[in-house]
């Protein structure tokens, strides 16, 4: 993966697979090297404000919501009264305003490896960051696997890994290790979901081999939704569920349509579709 900013847009080249996404942009307006990534924020012409990480389109104004909506309401909708929800990653907190949507949810602990990304989305992002101060909400800056290492057994209802792509600082949070490490924390009942890269480039490669992985981890189901999401390499997205003692292939349908939350994306009727798979997943899974 590589990128470019000439002649006024943004490239993000998906090296692999022969193809790249790119957006006019009209000023960069923050960029700082932390200790663990490289953070760049841009304006852009049409989708409002970019953030990039290492070179990375992590997410913008224009279409965030297809994201966080997707990565936290189908998990909190499948398990059956989250109350106590982890955040590993999703620095940019846009995760966490979707999960306080849920008022039967009583603590968030969001753990993102650096502050850097949350200073800047207050900044560059303040839809994002706008239920930051719900008393609910705990912000803790470390390394996700390390804090699941030192968490307590059975003490989390839904765990949600909101990280970059698995290199760099997020390549621990996809090895079976890891995997077994966050079962350790869930309470019976529980539900994990990690963001699955695209089922276009990656089923037969990162999401067969995530699935394989969380079953090897002991989790009993999983469940992969798939979701557009423009900025993202082949404009396709997807996040894969797993169940500690509950099944991710059903979901609390009538709460979910009776809970009416102001969402853009996420219904009840677009979470059942995302899991009715097409054939060419269900081949690469199979
Ligand atoms: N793809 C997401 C999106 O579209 O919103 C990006 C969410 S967020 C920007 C990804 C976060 O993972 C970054 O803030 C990064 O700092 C964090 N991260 C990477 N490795 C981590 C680790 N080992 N522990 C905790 N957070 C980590």
């Amino acid at each position: 993966m590589s990128t470019s900013l000439d002649s006024g847009w943004f490239t993000e080249v998906f090296d692999s697979q022969g193809s790249a996404f790119a957006l006019k942009v009209t000023d960069k307006l923050h960029e700082v090297r932390s200790d663990y990534q490289h953070l760049e924020v841009y304006a852009t012409e049409t989708f409002g404000n970019l953030l990039v990480l290492d070179g990375c389109v992590m997410l913008t104004d224009r279409d965030n919501f297809l994201y966080h909506e997707m990565i936290a309401h189908p998990a909190l909708f499948t398990h059956a009264d989250p109350k106590r929800v982890v955040i590993i990653g999703g620095g940019d907190c846009g995760t966490l305003r979707e999960v306080l949507r849920h008022p039967g949810v009583e603590k968030v602990t969001q753990i993102d490896i650096d502050e850097e990304v949350t200073r800047a989305a207050e900044r560059f992002f303040p839809s994002l960051t706008e239920s930051n101060d719900d008393p609910r909400a705990e912000l803790a800056f470390t390394d996700g696997v390390r804090w699941v290492d030192e968490a307590e057994a059975e003490s989390v209802d839904v765990l949600i890994i909101d990280s970059t792509d698995p290199v760099g600082p997020a390549e621990g949070l996809f090895t079976t290790d890891f995997l077994r490490r966050c079962h350790r924390i869930l309470r019976p009942g529980g539900v994990m979901v990690q963001q699955s890269e695209s089922p276009l480039y990656h089923s037969g490669s990162i999401i067969r081999e995530l699935r394989r992985d969380m079953r090897e981890a002991g989790f009993g189901s999983v469940a992969t939704l798939p979701f557009p999401q423009p900025v993202y390499p082949s404009g396709w997205w997807s996040v894969t569920l797993a169940g500690k003692g509950c099944e991710v292939n059903d979901f609390r349908e009538r709460d979910a349509r009776e809970a009416d939350l102001p969402l853009d994306y996420y219904t009840a009727e677009i979470h059942r579709g995302a899991l009715a798979l097409p054939p060419f997943m269900r081949r690469a899974f199979d």
